[in-house]
């Protein structure tokens, strides 16, 4: 076939297809059970399912306003009063997003300027650095520290520097599952006080939080809400990833330049959805029983793992478990996480893909969203290697 033109520049030479996308893929490929990808492999609510269908039938089925359903802002904003005591106006400072990327696209985009310096907390979630760089901003990285994943905030603050525009945090964190503290909280603020430092909080597994922990949203710390843009996603919160749903919050003043940009990107986001999620959202059970309901599932899977060789890196959020391999194999993460999908049928993600240099501590993390028939299966297979 004639190619025209006969090489497009890239904007992001570095970057290939997302890491969720390639195991996801080989896993089908492989017959392999997919622990890799973050996604629950149980079905959504039946009566989630009817109100969307209701909603469909009542006829809101046409376009929303830009900023997302009146009733599901409204919902979101009894809600973030009720989980961290703040205030949030549901006209000017809560806006529904197709799913959590979208909304750290969008809010990066409004925000970061050509040659303005975001700080990245490494191993980080792989949409962060493109959206920057696509963005003419230049990520810097400070890696998490020891085994718990702990932020250096001497560090952080060493390398805050008059072009500093955003610190991006991930609490509970993906890939490793810890928590951010109270203390972390306030060591942040400490340090952005008096800056003009914008915080974007991806919190997406706000309700996905163990062994007695209290998420520590930026929300609750009314100096950090100041500067605050919080994601967070329906899909983890609903058991319904391909919904794609998810919004953000953030101060008028922040919220006014996220707007002007989200309306290029999406203009607004599949009606229905968002009236059959404001409605259901009024039982608070349905997140409030997320802990429970996760941190079983990870007990399970660990304890189903005593007696392999894989060493658990504990960990106190999200539905991802992190696994040491040090003691099977010296082969790269990369390679042996290709190696357990294709001989041993389990797909997982490989650690290193989440910092920008070569780092290879021989992790690989697994996802516990799954039935337990799926996490027996996965967990036998793993204790034979
Ligand atoms: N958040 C999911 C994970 O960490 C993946 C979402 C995606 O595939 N982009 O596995």
């Amino acid at each position: 076939m004639a190619t025209f033109p006969n090489s497009i520049p890239s904007k992001l030479p570095n970057s290939g297809t997302t890491i969720f996308t390639v195991m996801s893929k080989m896993a089908q490929e492989h017959n392999a059970i997919n622990l890799s990808q973050g996604f629950p492999d149980f079905p959504c609510s039946e009566k989630l399912l009817s109100l969307v269908n209701k909603h469909m039938k009542l006829g809101h089925n046409q376009y929303c306003p830009l900023q997302g359903v009146q009733e599901l802002r409204e919902a979101i904003s009894e809600k973030m009063e009720k989980m961290y005591s703040a205030k949030y106006d549901p006209d000017t400072e809560i806006n529904i997003t197709a799913g959590a990327t979208q909304a750290i696209y969008t809010a990066i985009t409004a925000l970061v300027r050509e040659g303005d310096e975001v700080i990245v907390l490494e191993p980080a979630y792989d949409c962060y650095v493109p959206a920057i760089k696509l963005n003419g901003g230049i990520p810097i990285y400070i890696q998490l520290k020891g085994k718990n994943f702990d932020v250096d905030w001497e560090e952080v603050k060493k390398v805050i520097t008059q072009r500093t525009k955003m610190i991006i945090l991930c609490t509970p964190h993906n890939p490793s599952g810890s928590i951010l503290t109270a203390g972390d909280m306030q060591a942040l603020d400490k340090i952005t006080r008096g800056t003009d430092i914008i915080i974007l909080s991806d919190e997406v597994y706000e309700h996905i939080i163990f062994d007695g922990y209290e998420h520590q949203s930026v929300a609750r710390f009314p100096k950090l809400v100041e500067r605050s843009v919080i994601v967070y996603s329906f899909g983890k919160t609903l058991h319904a990833t391909g919904w794609k749903i998810g919004y953000c919050v953030a101060p008028e003043n922040i919220m006014k330049e996220f707007r002007k940009v989200h309306q290029w990107v999406v203009f607004t986001c599949n009606t229905p959805v968002q009236y059959a999620i404001a409605e259901y959202l009024q039982d608070e059970q349905i997140y409030l029983g997320l802990y429970g309901f996760y941190q079983e599932k990870r007990d399970y899977f660990i304890k189903l793992l005593q007696g392999s060789k894989f060493k658990v890196i504990p960990a106190s959020g999200s539905y991802f478990q992190l696994l040491d391999f040090s003691s099977i194999t010296d082969e790269k993460d990369t390679d042996f996480a290709i190696r357990l999908t294709k001989e041993f049928g389990i797909a997982s993600i490989p650690m290193s893909v989440f910092y920008h240099k070569p780092v290879d501590e021989k992790v690989l993390r697994f996802c516990f969203a799954k039935k337990k028939e799926t996490l027996e299966q996965a967990a036998e297979k793993l204790c034979k290697i």
